[in-house]
């Protein structure tokens, strides 16, 4: 089902619309994926990039973030061979404090007829002002907002946002450390092949260590 078949008309000459969906993904969750396909879908984005931050600088000093690579490898495994979600390790092989503007300018030096579309879960978009040189962030791309279960929320009135709705889902990355570092199960809240890995590396076993 394409919903707006006449507003986006697909040529070979149409600019590539991209959607970028960054996190820590610490680890992954169907709250992510769920995410990610309907802002594809609703958009009627080419591809949505899940980009891995390598340093989440606004989360460093709160608790351990588990290795970038660790992470990636999740995602890669969240994520499996759907060819409309592309794990992106930009930002790991950039290295250092990740910058969603550097990012985005990358993006466009690679492909400057793409059309950038950042989305953001409701708590992530009420954060927007903190970012390093959003007024960069905000001039690269179109910001899209999905909603998230949570307290409500005031979104920069500067900006204008597009507003994706998706079904609401009640789940975190902290709420999986938690449960694996209880012995909980996390079955259905990840794929089963991001579950395996966490078990096969023995990620978040220790409360507190992330
Ligand atoms: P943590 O609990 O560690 O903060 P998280 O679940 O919030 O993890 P992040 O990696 O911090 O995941 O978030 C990456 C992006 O995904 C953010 O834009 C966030 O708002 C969005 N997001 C996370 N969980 C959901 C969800 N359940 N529904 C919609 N968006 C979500
Ligand atoms: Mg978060």
């Amino acid at each position: 089902m394409d919903p707006s078949p006449e507003t986006h008309p697909k040529t070979t000459l149409s600019r590539r619309r991209i959607g970028v969906f960054g996190g820590t993904f610490d680890p992954p969750h169907i709250g992510h994926l769920v995410a990610a396909i309907n802002a594809r879908q609703a958009l009627d984005l080419d591809v949505v990039l899940l980009v891995v931050a390598n340093v989440p600088w606004q989360k460093v000093g709160h608790r351990t973030v588990t290795a970038a690579e660790d992470r990636l490898a999740m995602m890669r495994a969240a994520v499996g061979d759907r060819d409309d979600l592309e794990v992106s390790d930009i930002e790991v092989r950039r290295g250092g404090d990740s910058y969603t503007a550097d990012t985005l300018g990358e993006l466009l030096d690679r492909e400057p007829d793409a059309e950038l579309f950042v989305i953001l879960g409701r708590d992530a978009a009420a954060g927007l002002a903190s970012w390093e040189r959003h007024d960069e962030v905000v001039s690269q791309a179109q910001l899209v907002v999905v909603d998230r279960p949570g307290p409500p929320v005031e979104l920069d009135r500067r900006y204008r946002w597009l507003r994706v709705d998706i079904p609401e889902l009640e789940i975190s990355s902290t709420e999986l450390r938690d449960r694996v570092a209880a012995g909980l199960s996390i079955d259905y809240l990840t794929p089963s092949a991001v579950v395996d890995l966490i078990a096969a590396r023995g990620l978040y076993r220790n409360a507190g260590a992330g």
